[in-house]
């Protein structure tokens, strides 16, 4: 591993969400980022969880990397300029290949049909080993409980090994998640 700070991709709700719990995840998930020495990188935006993490963890100290798709800038508007290093990309897909580029690891919070995308992104390429980068989920208030359930009906009904299991881990708080991923940042630590 070279000196670099680990970057964890935070791939998460463009909206906020019903619970209050969820953007005290997300506060707390960029918090720990940039307290434990590591950098986001994210779509961007500077709405909903996607912007409280990138805040918070702009406010404790993490370089921000946000990468939003020329089409989007209207829809996800960006941090400002002095909280992000933005980079504009012209469609989804290449915003999806430069964030997994970019990434050392992947954590997930509650959101909709773009955080499942990316979920589901991660882990089919990860099944195929294009990448072996941790992939944390964090089931702020059973939000991914759903998840298992479904996992465990394609393993029955043959349509993916039981290994698929050792893809990703679940845990329950950001601090569970980002001690999952102490081996990338321990040495980076402030
Ligand atoms: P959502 O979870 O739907 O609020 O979206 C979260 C993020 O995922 C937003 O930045 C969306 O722009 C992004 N997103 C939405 N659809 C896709 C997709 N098909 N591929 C990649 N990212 C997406």
């Amino acid at each position: 591993m070279d000196n670099k700070a680990p970057a964890i991709c935070v791939f998460c709700g463009s909206s906020s969400g019903a619970r209050p719990a969820y953007a005290a995840a997300a506060q707390q998930l960029g918090r720990l980022i940039g307290e434990n020495g590591c950098s986001l990188v994210f779509g961007g935006g500077n709405n909903g969880l996607m912007g409280i993490v990138a805040r918070s963890a702009h406010a404790a100290g993490a370089r921000v990397l946000g990468i939003l798709p020329d089409f989007l800038r209207r829809i996800e508007v960006p941090l400002a300029p002095e909280s992000e290093d933005l980079v504009i990309v012209p469609d989804m897909q290449i915003r999806k290949q430069k964030m997994l580029a970019a990434a050392d690891a992947f954590v997930l919070l509650p959101g909709g049909l773009g955080t499942f995308d990316e979920l589901f992104e991660v882990l089919s390429i990860s099944q195929l080993k294009v990448h072996d980068k941790p992939i944390v989920i964090v089931d702020t208030e059973g939000f991914f409980g759903v998840l298992r359930p479904l996992l465990e009906k394609v393993v029955q009904e043959g349509f993916a090994h039981r290994n698929i299991e050792a893809l990703y881990h679940v845990v329950k708080t950001p601090e569970a998640a980002m001690e999952k991923l102490a081996p990338l940042f321990r040495h980076a630590a402030r």
